[in-house]
């Protein structure tokens, strides 16, 4: 395996090196953090009054968590840190789980950031050689313009196709030879399906690489998108409250995601206590931006679930690594009182190669029991028409599922292309109960 690094000094910066320089730039943020209305009086309640009361990652302790809610509260500019006029760009997270929320950026700011999603990019071998096409939403979401930036610092040709309109992205694909796309994993295996679908072969393009992130997906779905469209697919992980993408990556070793700690501190904690968990244990990831003046965000609790790998990587980088978020504490269904996550029900399904490209979970209230009905549909070598074959599918679906998540759901299956996909993050739940009430 070969390794590049963008930057190669601070990628690989020895630990006491890179935790010295942690510090420097926490006490820089909490400067800025105290002259926004919001953590002016938060901290101060907490006795941090200068960034004289941080002396080392220790205090970290002492600064009080930021959540979602807080964020929306201090909606539009009460965690604006500079005077307005110094501010060159906002974004605003996609408002998955209810308000947006913004974010804002100085000149400085938006040069660190695309210098992380250079860092991100080039890591997986991409160089000047490349065509990238970026097939995500542009505008208040991250993802466009932040791997647009990025993808133009690393020096590839961007092609910036925006989401949307398959047959559009592969006849682009086609015409400029893209190399390289970032895409939301369900958005890649719904252009697959479609060009199987319009008889596009896969010699016509000469993709190689994609990278993928923006909402949930498990190592099943990878593997499917890798050898369905014969390409290496990299694991990209962001949220707009820390800038957006270039958070954490994938090293081409494809196991764990390097978090740059030279641009964010990481914390695991027990989401109901709020204490670290052991080192390698499941959690909630707690985020504290280090690269954003305009912004700064401290102990943020970003309510996704990862965990710390504890050992380095062999590609040299000294950050290190979480494993792949799972889903978020908020998207934990509770079906007659067993706790489930969304993305128990995706792997299992995935890893069936006859099921299709595209499912839905859909919960309703029968009685007083709830009951989940999972529709997938089928792959190419199924054909609806042909009864014994389905049913025998849907058995196979329906056991495997009650056997490794102890769950007897109801299972329907669709034709290819006919569940419905959404332009941005997959809506991969429709939860019907309390409609039902
Ligand atoms: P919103 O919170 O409204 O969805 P963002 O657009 O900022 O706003 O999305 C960030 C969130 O998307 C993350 O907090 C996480 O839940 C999810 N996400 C992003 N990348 C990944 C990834 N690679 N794997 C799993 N989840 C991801
Ligand atoms: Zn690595």
């Amino acid at each position: 395996m070969t390794y590049q690094y963008w930057n190669p000094k601070m990628e690989t910066l020895p630990r006491p090196d890179l935790e010295a320089w942690q510090l420097r730039q926490l006490k820089n943020m909490v400067t800025y953090a105290l002259r926004t209305p919001f953590y002016k009086k938060r901290l101060t309640e907490a006795g941090i009054k200068s960034e004289d009361a941080i002396k080392s990652l220790k205090d970290l302790n002492r600064i009080p968590f930021t959540t979602k809610h807080d964020l929306r509260d201090g909606f539009p500019y009460g965690f604006l840190s500079i005077p307005r006029e110094e501010v060159i760009r906002l974004h605003a997270s996609s408002g998955t789980t209810g308000t947006p929320t913004t974010i804002y950026f100085n000149k400085e700011d938006i040069s660190r950031w695309t210098g992380f999603v250079a860092r991100c990019i080039y890591g997986t071998g991409c160089d000047k050689t490349d065509v990238f096409q970026n097939m995500i939403t542009y505008g208040l979401f991250t993802g466009g313009l932040g791997f647009h930036a990025g993808g133009e610092e690393v020096g590839m040709l961007v092609i910036p196709s925006g989401a949307g309109n398959t047959t559009r992205q592969f006849r682009l694909m086609q015409d400029f030879g893209t190399t390289v796309v970032h895409a939301t994993p369900s958005f890649l295996l719904h252009v697959e399906a479609k060009m199987r679908e319009e008889g596009v072969s896969r010699e016509s393009i000469k993709l190689r690489k994609a990278f993928a992130g923006a909402e949930p997906y498990s190592e099943d779905t990878r593997r499917r998108i890798e050898e369905l469209l014969h390409i290496d697919v990299y694991n990209s992980y962001g949220l707009s409250e820390m800038n957006g993408p270039g958070v954490a990556f994938e090293c081409p070793n494809k196991n764990g995601l390097h978090i740059w700690e030279d641009g964010y501190i990481a914390e695991i904690v027990n989401p109901d206590t709020l204490e670290p968990v052991p080192e390698g244990e499941t959690g909630e990831l707690v985020l504290t931006i280090l690269c954003r003046e305009a912004t700064p965000i401290l102990r943020y609790r970003t309510r996704d679930l990862s965990a710390f790998y504890p050992e380095p990587c062999s590609c040299g980088r000294t950050h290190r690594r979480l494993h792949r978020i799972t889903g978020r504490t908020d998207d934990m269904l509770i079906i007659n009182g067993v706790n489930l996550f969304p993305s128990q029900i995706e792997e299992v399904i995935m890893s069936i190669k006859e099921v299709g490209n595209n499912y839905l979970i859909v919960i309703e209230k029968e009685g007083v029991l709830d009951r989940i009905t999972v529709k997938t549909e089928v792959g190419p070598t199924i054909f609806m028409d042909d009864a014994r074959p389905l049913n025998a599918l849907k058995e196979r679906i329906r056991k495997t599922l009650q056997a490794s998540i102890t769950i007897n759901p109801r299972v329907e299956l669709h034709e290819s292309g006919s569940l419905p996909i959404s332009e941005g993050k997959a809506k991969r739940v429709q939860d019907n109960r309390s409609q039902d009430i």
